[in-house]
């Protein structure tokens, strides 16, 4: 088999230097675990290496919007006892990136085709609009409902879901799907990006509404998808299957940005 050739080598060091620079940036602030740095370099570079300057900035513009929306509104998202945040380890990065590396290797192999940056762009776009619902949701006034039976759930609750909440997926998934101009996609491509966003966000909640795992914690009795809570101490299964954790769930998520957004901007353009 031929495979085409590489970018140049001066240009993959340069890349492998500058994500290996972001890793340890975003490690020396606690945000990233050594795993999760050394991960995260992995993605950075396939991204950049493969993808050029437009997966490097589809990839930053994903990183930095969603990081600081995760700064906004902390102290609310505190007082409601919100359990995100602390360091990323490998498996949430390459949960939330993986997809995204994987469809940069694929433009690699097929120079010239649309469909792998639509693949990468929809992945990003999914993890961009599930994090941009869960921190404007959660901001929101009023009690979101559940994605499956719309029954009013607790503010935060796993496959809850509400109008603040949709619209910041769609404004998430726009903000990669904008990228799709740098790569000479029409308007369908953008189109095709943000509503492959927001189904990898809807399939996040209805994972999170079904089959993923929720513990409840025998000390404070909330649920959560944590193995263990106040204090380390281990919770109890309460609904879901152990092996659909959150992790789990983002790669379908992910997965699911990337085939819509492939299949839509086939289907419009
Ligand atoms: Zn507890």
């Amino acid at each position: 088999m031929n495979f085409p050739p590489l970018p140049d080598r001066e240009h993959l060091v340069f890349a492998a230097v500058a994500a290996l620079a972001v890793a340890g940036t975003a490690r020396a602030v606690k945000a990233l675990s050594i795993s999760g740095a050394l991960a995260a370099a992995l993605v950075g570079f396939l991204l950049f290496g493969l993808g050029g300057g437009w997966g490097a900035a589809a990839l930053l513009l994903f990183f930095i919007t969603s990081s600081a929306l995760s700064r906004f509104g902390k102290k609310r998202k505190d007082a409601l006892g919100y359990e995100k945040g602390g360091e990323r380890d490998a498996g949430q990065v390459l949960a939330n990136g993986g997809i995204a590396a994987l469809s940069a290797i694929l433009m690699y192999l097929n120079p010239g085709e649309d469909w792998p940056a639509a693949a990468l762009l929809g992945a990003l776009a999914a993890a961009n609009a599930d994090t941009w619902a869960t921190e404007i949701g959660s901001l929101a006034k009023g009690s979101p409902r559940l994605i499956t039976n719309f029954r009013k759930a607790p503010t935060g609750s796993s496959g809850a879901i509400s109008l603040p909440g949709t619209l910041a997926a769609l404004a998430g998934g726009l903000t990669l799907g904008i990228m799709a101009f740098y790569r000479d996609m029409s308007i369908a491509g953008v189109i095709s990006v943000t509503l492959g966003g927001l189904a990898g966000s809807l399939a996040d909640s209805l994972l999170g509404a079904t089959i993923q795992a929720q513990y409840r914690c025998p000390v404070c009795g909330k649920l959560t998808e944590r193995l263990t809570h106040c204090e380390e101490e281990p919770t109890v299964l309460s609904r879901g299957f152990p092996v659909i954790n959150n992790d789990a769930v983002n790669v379908i998520a992910t997965l699911t940005g990337a085939i819509v957004s492939v299949f839509l901007n086939r289907l419009l353009s």
